[in-house]
């Protein structure tokens, strides 16, 4: 019998690096230049990401593909919208990464800065090729721009004082990334992908070098990514947030990163207090820009394939937990595998807490979040006796509070990207429990390690 030709899948990229590096705006470039041309349409939002068709970028980078023989060969490329430590930190599948490419945005003026830095790390433990854009080009002094240009035609025209002044800044961003151990080239200089980092030069105030940082996005993926990963499999599905929506209740926005969900589909998730096992009640997506007449502000769909960001209404998803994988359940599934296997990645998290029963509590926005912060805490020799999810309340407070007895100095709560209430904030301070607040995790660690010299001092 022969085989059906298979369907091949979008892969994903996300965007990150320091505040102001220019993250949202490349992005909205990207998506209003396509849409300002009148160039293929299609592009769609959707939850937490933007769905980019091959026409759309094609017509983009075919100046360079055409230079260099490129052949375009995947439907298109999601781009995760919501740039940050913690989308990616959750788009993650057992210690690997869901997400097949990154953009480290670098502002060409500041250098690397200190969240550069961390996901620099961030995507070295996820092993995640990445580009480097060196953003805001158009601010060296004496720019010539060419709205929307290839860079290298863009270089061709600039004076030698402002090239000058490219060339320096360059060496130092280099410079600054030989000390994170990593190698790097312009990316047209760049033979081996493997062993250097790519550099693009962009401004996401002009659109100069988005051609290129687009045909090298593609061109890395689709050299990198395995036969298997191009092709529509097996479901890979990650919840990047948890919210009440109005008429719904509450819903998951998922991230789909391979195969194909439906309405209907018998779903298992992580909870805060065990597995969640619902079925999918609708799957929905932003309703087009040009619709708002219509009253939902959300599309329903039968069915959607990877890639592609959507959310699902169901019942019983209050204590789902952004960060948690999404298994469905097939027709040769054991049930109760699922839920065991969904629990995995929690149950990990609980094994790495320090058996003495000392060390200090954490508390993060997600899990893939709390797992970065865990990862980090046991390179640095700090043990944790205890970790929640969310906002810090009282009760979490209460439960830091037990080391006042066993271990004074430990009686602290390392709260990364979370809020605490007024009602735990008024606790701690009269039981003299110690709340450090952070949403850069260096910080976090700084802050903790000057309070502990400050002990010992
Ligand atoms: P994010 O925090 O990384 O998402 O940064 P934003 O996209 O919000 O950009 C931060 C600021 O830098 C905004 O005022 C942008 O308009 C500006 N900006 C971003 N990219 C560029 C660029 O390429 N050139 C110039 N001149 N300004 C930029
Ligand atoms: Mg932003």
């Amino acid at each position: 019998e022969e085989e059906k030709p298979k369907e091949l899948r979008s892969p994903i990229c996300v965007v990150l690096g320091h505040v102001d590096a220019g993250k949202t705006k490349l992005l909205d470039k990207i998506r209003q230049t396509n849409v300002q041309e009148g160039e293929a349409g299609g592009i769609t939002q959707q939850i937490g990401a933007t769905y980019f068709p091959i026409d759309a970028i094609q017509q983009k980078a075919e100046k360079l593909a055409l230079d260099s023989g490129f052949e375009f060969k995947v439907p298109g490329l999601l781009i995760i919208d919501t740039p940050g430590h913690e989308s990616f930190s959750n788009l993650r599948s057992r210690g690997s990464s869901l997400c097949n490419i990154a953009i480290l945005v670098v502002d060409i003026l500041s250098g690397l800065e200190a969240q550069t830095r961390e996901s620099i790390g961030l995507l070295r433990q996820r092993k995640t090729p990445f580009v480097v854009a060196l953003n805001k080009v158009d601010r060296l002094y004496g720019w010539k721009s060419t709205p929307g240009g290839a860079i290298r035609d863009s270089f061709a025209i600039q004076p030698k004082s402002t090239m000058q002044e490219f060339d320096d800044r360059l060496r130092r961003v280099m410079g600054q990334l030989a000390e994170e151990g990593l190698n790097s080239k312009m990316y047209y200089e760049n033979e081996s992908f493997a062993r250097n980092v790519s550099i693009v030069p962009t401004s996401a105030m002009t659109g100069e070098g988005i051609p290129d940082l687009l045909y090298l996005v593609l061109k890395l993926t689709q050299e990198r990514m395995t036969k298997n990963l191009m092709y529509l499999s097996e479901i890979e599905a990650t919840v990047l947030e948890v919210k009440v929506v109005e008429g719904l209740g509450t819903t998951v926005d998922v991230i789909l990163s391979n195969g194909i969900l439906k309405e209907g589909d018998r779903i298992v998730l992580c909870g805060m207090s065990g597995p969640i096992v619902t079925s999918i009640r609708a799957l929905l997506t932003p309703q087009p820009m040009r619709e708002i007449r219509v009253k939902s502000p959300y599309v329903h769909h039968k069915q959607v394939k990877a890639a592609m960001g959507v959310k699902i209404s169901a019942n019983n998803l209050d204590g789902a937990i952004a960060g948690s994988r999404l298994l469905v359940v097939g027709p040769d599934d054991d049930e109760d595998e699922l839920r065991e296997e969904v629990m995995e990645d929690l149950a990990q998290l609980m094994a790495s807490i320090d058996r003495s029963g000392v060390g200090v509590c954490v508390q993060a926005s997600t899990l893939g979040s709390l797992e970065a912060l865990m990862t980090y805490l046991k390179q640095m020799k700090i043990p944790v006796s205890g970790f929640n999810l969310g906002t810090v309340h009282k009760k979490d407070v209460t439960r830091a509070s037990v080391m006042l007895e066993r271990s004074r100095e430990y009686a602290q709560i390392l709260a990364f990207d979370v809020k605490v209430d007024r009602e735990a904030e008024l606790e701690a301070d009269s039981l003299g429990v110690r709340i450090f607040k952070a949403d850069v995790i260096y910080h976090l660690f700084d802050a903790f390690k000057q309070y502990m010299d400050g002990i010992l001092e």
